[in-house]
This record gives C-alpha cells, structure tokens and sequence, in this order.
C-alpha cells in the first residue's frame, strides 16, 4: 500500500470480507508485528478501540503466554507512572480487594497498595504502620515459587551480587567484623534500600537517563549511582535509622543520582575508594 494513500470505504470493505475468518501466516504475523513495533495509535484508532473487550479465550491466550515471563524494570517503572495519579473507581476498588482477598493479601496491604498505585503520599506514620504489620512475616510459598519464577533465566546485576555477598558474611563470620560497627553500617544502608522512596528514586534516576551509562553510552544492564555517597549523607544528616530520611530531602534528591554501566560503576568506586552505591 501506498504511504499516506486512504483506501475507500468501499474497498475497505471488501477487504474485510475477504479476510474474515482467514488467519495469516506466523512469517506474516510476524512482520504485522514488527511494523507494528514503536508505532503510534492516531486518536481516531483509540476512539475505534476504545470500549472492546478481549474475549475469556484471548485473555487466556495472553495470560499463558506472560505466565513466569520476567517483567523488565522499565515495563515496571512504565507502569508504576501509568498508574499514578489515576482515578480508581469504586468498582475497580472493590475488585482489587475481592482478587487481593482470594490471595489471601490482608486489608491493610490492599488499601496500601490501592493508596501506592493512585499515586497518593503515604503519611510517614502510614509506611510505618505498614512496616510494623509486614515485620517477622515470610512469604508463603506460592509467593515464593511466583518470585523463584519470575526470576528465572534473569542475570543478577554485579551489583546485586556484590549486595549479596556482602549480605551473607554478617556479624562476627565476616573477615570485616569491627566488633558490630560495620553490621550497623549494612542494616541501615539495605533498610534505606528497602524504602519504597529509594525504590522511587531509583527508578526516576534510571527514567531520566533513560537507562543509559552516563559514561559510556551502553544501554540496559545499568545501576543508579550516588553522587554524594549514601554513608556521606548518613554523616552529614545524623541519620541512625531508615526512617529518618524519608523526610530528609537530600537522600531522594534525583540530580544526585547518575545511571552508570557495571564497569563504570565500578570505575567510580574504585576512584572513590568507597564499596557501597
Ligand atoms: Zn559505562
Ligand atoms: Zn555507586
């Protein structure tokens, strides 16, 4: 077809009836797709679409095909933004809690996850009311086997490992033991990674540089770095515990984070002479 050319309605039409009901070749879906990839949705096709369902068995023939499938963090971050702001109605409310209930989610959790996704602050108080009633609880392990799941195949960053490894020699078994100065220093840097202001601001260092090495360039496999050390503004603010730097405004300042590629991140804190992000 032509660039830009309309068909007529008449045409149209008759292509319709010629197609109905003949399914096109994988090679042909294929390249349906690939042409489609990227491409724009005019209002005029949304207001076409808008209001049509998929029916139970093409709901189920996506929901197979995502099933165990890893969701990317700029999936995740493209729908986290996509939902802020956005106006639950009651009956969406009521859904979300009746599916969360035969989860086995309590009601606190759906209200804190309703709250999370509508875009509203959670109130200090709130997110500690949250902590205390998710404190000494494990995931079941239906929880655990989705987790163990959704990560398969997935590559851990170098940076997760090193966490990890870090994670892994506590207390008195690891050859850094300082008589409980360092496990101080790693509880309070994880409980800080653990609040969802650090998973925000994380995630709008990685946005705004667009998941790309400020460094060198390379795309994907990046980290957010801190400009300003975390340990450096846990001295200068007199910070002793996680929750107090969700009201200090430095620690989610964006311009003081960099996305930065494995080897640079690593480059930088070689520089620095500092291990942690
Ligand atoms: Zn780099
Ligand atoms: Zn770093």
């Amino acid at each position: 077809m032509v660039k830009g050319s309309k068909m007529s309605p008449e045409t149209i039409e008759k292509m319709r009836l010629a197609h109905t009901g003949k399914q096109a070749s994988l090679e042909t879906r294929a390249k349906m797709s690939k042409s489609a990839m990227g491409r724009i949705v005019s209002e005029v096709t949304r207001a076409k679409l808008r209001g049509r369902k998929h029916t139970d068995e093409t709901k189920a023939k996506i929901g197979n095909a995502n099933r165990g499938r890893p969701i990317s963090i700029e999936t995740r971050i493209k729908c986290s933004a996509a939902g802020k702001r956005r106006v639950v109605t009651d009956n969406t409310r009521r859904l979300l809690s009746e599916s969360g209930k035969r989860h086995g989610v309590s009601p606190q959790c759906i209200q804190a996850s309703i709250a999370y996704h509508t875009g509203c602050k959670h109130t200090a108080e709130q997110i500690a009311k949250h902590a205390a009633i998710m404190r000494g609880r494990h995931p079941s392990e239906a929880t655990r086997l989705r987790i163990r799941l959704a990560l398969k195949g997935k590559h851990k960053s170098a940076e997760a490992r090193l966490h990890m490894s870090q994670s892994a020699k506590k207390g008195s078994a690891s050859h850094l033991w300082k008589g409980g100065v360092q496990e101080a220093h790693w509880g309070l840097h994880n409980a800080i990674r653990d609040l969802p202001q650090y998973k925000k601001w994380r995630g709008d260092v990685f946005a705004r540089d667009n998941f790309t090495c400020q460094h060198c360039g390379q795309y994907g496999h990046v980290h957010a770095h801190h400009i300003e050390q975390l340990q450096g503004l846990v001295n200068k603010y007199q910070i002793t515990t996680a929750q107090q730097t969700i009201m200090c405004d430095p620690f989610w300042d964006v311009n003081n984070g960099i996305v930065l590629c494995d080897p640079c991140h690593r480059a930088e804190h070689r520089m620095k002479k500092v291990v942690n992000a």
